[in-house]
């Protein structure tokens, strides 16, 4: 595999094409903080599960393979921490085990600095645990019918048994361990006080809340307010979450979260 293509954004961002050997092509974005650098990157050329807010989802054409996923960390940069939050679903990849292994063992990054995101195929979320890497939950909705409309993988695993394996996992994380959940925010469709108050009885309680603002380029996926944003947060605080903001990062160049089209 080799990289075709490099486009840096004002903020610093990069974002990286591969093209792997038979041609496909997938994202891999680099993003500098102040004293560290984070990588996220791709599992699967395209998704199948069609998240209807992520360009990543509108095509699949195959899994990559362990070697595929942990070339896109070479060796030049010095990476600090990595996210399996790219083009993909992680966990409909038979590989993903194996590459979360071999960047622990290969790259030297240890389990607390990597992250695996999973809308939430729940069968396999366990998977994960003896790795001892992160796991971000991908929930985005409140309830079945709003979460169905945005995320189909809901009318396979309803709200309710993504509950009960979110608690399960909780409950399984060392001690110290938070479970992730991220949410994207639409203005007008999952940003209401009542959204916070479902999202706050549906997520075990020391989970930490990252909430983000939606990138798309649709007319009707705008995000809220920054007024919105606050309260809501202000919200989950209330209950006792840790919450975050996500601030937007690459956007200009198509690297922010839920943009990468392997383009
Ligand atoms: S949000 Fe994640 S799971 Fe959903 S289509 Fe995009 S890459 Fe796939």
């Amino acid at each position: 595999m080799r990289v075709v293509k490099r486009v840096s954004s004002s903020d610093g961002t990069i974002r990286r094409v591969h093209e792997l050997d038979d041609g496909s092509l997938v994202e891999s974005v680099v993003i500098p903080h102040k004293t560290k650098t984070n990588l996220c990157i791709s599992t699967q050329a395209g998704c199948r599960m069609r998240c209807s807010f992520c360009e990543s989802g509108k095509r699949f054409s195959r899994n990559l393979s362990a070697d595929e996923i942990i070339g896109q960390i070479d060796d030049g940069l010095d990476v600090d921490s990595v996210v399996f939050m790219g083009m993909g679903e992680p966990l409909d990849n038979p590989h993903i085990v194996e590459a979360v292994e071999r960047v622990k063992k290969e790259k030297g990054i240890p389990s607390r600095k990597i992250a695996v995101s999973t809308c939430g195929l729940c069968d396999r979320m366990k998977l994960l645990l003896p790795t001892k890497v992160n796991i971000a939950i991908s929930l985005n909705a409140t309830t079945d019918e709003q979460r169905s409309r945005i995320m189909p993988i809901n009318k396979k695993y309803s709200l309710s048994i993504l509950k009960e394996t979110m608690q399960e996992i909780n409950d399984s994380l060392p001690s110290r361990r938070r479970l992730q959940i991220e949410y994207v925010m639409i203005k007008g469709f999952n940003d209401a006080a009542i959204d916070a108050e479902r999202l706050a009885a549906l997520v075990p309680k020391k989970s930490l809340i990252n909430l983000i603002p939606v990138n798309s380029k649709k007319e009707h996926y705008q995000p809220p307010s920054q007024e919105t944003i606050i309260s809501f947060k202000a919200a989950l605080r209330k209950h006792g979450f840790i919450c975050y903001v996500r601030e937007p990062r690459g956007r200009d160049v198509d690297a922010a979260c839920g943009m990468l089209a392997g383009k």
